[in-house]
């Protein structure tokens, strides 16, 4: 499924933090509204349109939470930084609490399919276990197996805020791909297949690059 199940697998395979901006915008918009702050507020506005939040907020949120990234098995952001603005603020903070991140992975999946797996994905309203209605379908339709909590459609993943995801994606995010090209942390994992098929994907490739590194420090080349 999308990048958030991979977060989690890899969190379970790598016993790593997890830390997903999107999570916490949902967990802010299922508050009572007298809970919310204005800044939240507008945030969840951008988020059901499929729009962007401004860096301001979302980096507020990242740096509340900025204890994450000493956790002792490491960390995953899942769905942080999507813009270069976003991605040189994560640099600074890093540098100056002495971390460094590992890897950048970019999960690659043609238009058509992303299309077609956001806009048949389903959420159980209680235990937020993720289906697809084609891919994989709950037991009993519209219930959740392993509750039997209802199964809801979020809203940024309905036709016309899809269409915004997608153009915020390429002006916005699409960029970092060359960013971390450059800074040689990007990984590119085909997103085709089954969720542990990835998964596996994506472990083999981390592994390899650390094999590749380790055995750099050993014996370094400069060019
Ligand atoms: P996600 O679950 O990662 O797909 O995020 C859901 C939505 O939350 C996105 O479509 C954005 O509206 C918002 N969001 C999450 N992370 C960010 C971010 N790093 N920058 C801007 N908006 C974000």
């Amino acid at each position: 499924m999308g990048k958030g199940t991979q977060a989690d697998l890899l969190r379970q395979r790598l016993h790593a933090c997890h830390l997903s901006t999107g999570d916490v915008f949902r967990a802010a918009g299922s508050r009572p509204d007298c809970q919310q702050s204005p800044a939240m507020k507008e945030a969840l506005g951008y988020m059901r349109r499929g729009a962007l939040v401004p860096d301001s907020t979302v980096w507020e949120l990242v740096r509340e939470r900025r204890e994450c990234l000493h956790c002792g098995g490491g960390f995953i952001l899942d769905g942080f930084p999507r813009t270069v603005g976003q991605a040189e603020s994560l640099k600074e903070l890093m540098d100056r609490e002495g971390l460094r991140l590992t890897a950048v992975v970019d999960y690659e999946l043609p238009t058509n399919e992303i299309v077609a797996r956001l806009g048949g994905r389903r959420t159980c309203e209680k235990c937020k276990a993720v289906y697809h209605l084609t891919e994989r379908p709950s037991k009993v339709e519209g219930r959740c197996d392993r509750c039997d909590g209802k199964l809801f459609q979020r809203e940024d993943d309905r036709p016309e805020s899809i269409k915004v995801r997608l153009e915020a994606y390429e002006k916005s995010t699409a960029p970092l791909i060359e960013f971390y090209k450059k800074v040689g942390l990007l990984v590119q994992v085909a997103a085709t297949g089954t969720a542990d098929e990835i998964c596996a994907r994506t472990m083999a490739s981390l592994k390899s690059r650390t094999a590749e590194q380790s055995a750099w420090w050993r014996n370094p080349t400069f060019s």
